[in-house]
């Protein structure tokens, strides 16, 4: 959506603004000067209130028996005339059904436009299973989905709180950029005999930086600093019963103390097929969000770009095909003996509600000519990244991933060709029909230039 002038928002401008507004419209509109932000931010607790069943891990056998650090989700809010707000969580991913409660409650509550509402998740794999996300990757024990309905319920009436509370905390703002790296991320699509396996892959694609926004008050305070990485929240692995928010959680807990009462976020970039490295301790994962909050430390010590506005969004959703199969071949898993637990309720999922294509979200934030926040669905591999950074070199770009819904993994063509669980495994566990057909990297793109052309930034050639 462009910002414009005399738009209904405006009525939401207290009085001085609109003189100024009004003032402003006489000079003529090209005469403004850049419109000071004003910006809120504010954190919930969503630790889960009792044992949960966790994701990310099939190997999961039971629920969580401790809470080794609390889970958050916090908001941040930037108004210009119109608000956009961010959204993110210490949690796997939001499910489309969580994600899309929450946004038709931000527009009835709070006026948010689709396109300015971007939801984001950590995908720490030592949080709850957020219902329905993953459901088919477990067996749960009786009585266990109520819980799990009871936290995605009371999840999406907190993310609305919290998007209540950050408004309640707006104030004039100073917003910069600056980017730093952070070498823990590994891609971990390992080429062994028999196939792509998730291992350590030195040799391929990563993407080390750490995007940074800080939000200040207009005499320089941080009040809140986004920061961003493209890697797996996996340090801690499946036999690990306690809830965290591995190394994000430790980052955003380490920000925080270092800057009273300012609120620091984690969000999740292109980081599908990258993990971090080593991994397997709650000591390395407190290692690794160390490194990040250092890092983003340097970068808030440094000069960083400012931003301005008008904050531009657009949101898309298109439709992503998957290769087509036959009803005869999820009838054969569920008749073979050696299918797993998994693969056997993939397909009578498949049988009682065959689907072929899945919505796909693609979402573009710009401020000003100074940055732009390209928010992908789903877990994005890290092609994708750098694929929009080369077509969009000249301005700064985040692309983001695990935003506004998380479905599947989203592989590149490449990782498509060459299959492993970000292009073929997984979808069990999504409970999706299988494999995308070829051409799903293109699909992503066209929705990409699309949201960007919308906020200004034309398509390459
Ligand atoms: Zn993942």
């Amino acid at each position: 959506m462009e910002r414009t002038h005399l738009s209904p928002t405006q009525q939401r401008y207290d009085s001085s603004q609109m003189r100024w507004a009004t003032f402003a419209l006489l000079l003529g509109a090209h005469l403004l000067p850049a419109a000071g932000l004003r910006a809120g931010a504010a954190r919930i607790e969503i630790t889960p209130l009792g044992p949960i069943w966790m994701s990310g891990y099939a190997s999961r056998n039971h629920a969580s028996i401790d809470v080794r650090q609390p889970l958050w989700a916090r908001a941040l809010v930037i108004d210009d005339d119109v608000r956009t707000v961010i959204v993110t969580t210490d949690l796997i991913g939001l499910p489309t059904e969580v994600a899309d409660r929450v946004a038709a409650r931000a527009r009835q509550q709070f006026g948010i436009e689709r396109a300015r509402l971007l939801l984001n998740s950590s995908h720490t794999h030592t949080g709850p299973l957020v219902w329905p996300g993953l459901a088919v990757m477990f067996a749960l024990p009786p009585g266990e989905e109520t819980v799990l309905r009871n936290y995605a319920s009371r999840l999406a009436d907190d993310l609305v709180t919290v998007i209540g509370k950050a408004i309640g905390d707006l104030a004039p703002a100073r917003l910069s950029y600056g980017v730093g790296n952070a070498s823990f991320a590994v891609n971990r699509r390992e080429p062994t005999a028999t196939g792509i396996k998730i291992g350590v892959n030195p040799w391929g694609p990563t993407d080390h930086q750490v995007p940074v926004i800080q939000v200040a008050t207009p005499e320089g305070r941080i009040r809140a600093v986004l920061f961003a990485y493209a890697c797996h929240n996996t340090t801690l692995n499946g036999d690990f019963y306690e809830i965290t928010g591995d190394y994000a959680g430790f980052a955003e807990s380490k920000l925080e103390t270092d800057y009273p009462g300012a609120i620091a976020m984690f969000l999740a970039l292109c980081g599908g097929d990258q993990n971090p490295n080593p991994r397997g301790t709650i000591e390395l994962a407190e290692r690794h969000g160390a490194e990040l909050a250092a890092e983003t430390h340097r970068i808030l010590a440094s000069p960083m770009r400012p931003l301005n506005g008008p904050v531009r969004a657009a949101y898309l959703i298109t439709s992503l095909p998957f290769a087509p199969r036959a009803r005869a071949v999820y009838e054969a898993d569920l008749l073979n003996q050696k299918s797993s637990a998994p693969i056997k309720r993939r397909a009578q999922l498949m049988l009682d509600h065959p689907i072929s294509t899945t919505p796909y979200p693609a979402q573009a934030i710009r401020f000003g000519r100074d940055l732009t926040l390209l928010a992908l669905g789903g877990e994005v591999v890290v092609d994708y990244d750098l694929r929009a950074q080369r077509e969009y070199a000249g301005e700064p770009l985040i692309v983001a991933a695990y935003s506004n819904s998380v479905m599947c993994y989203i592989p590149s063509e490449r990782v498509l060709r060459e299959g492993g669980y970000e292009a073929v495994d997984n979808l069990v566990y999504y409970g999706q029909p299988g494999p995308f057909a070829p051409g799903v990297e293109d699909r992503v793109f066209n929705a990409i230039h699309q949201v960007m052309q919308k906020v200004g930034r034309s398509a390459p050639p």
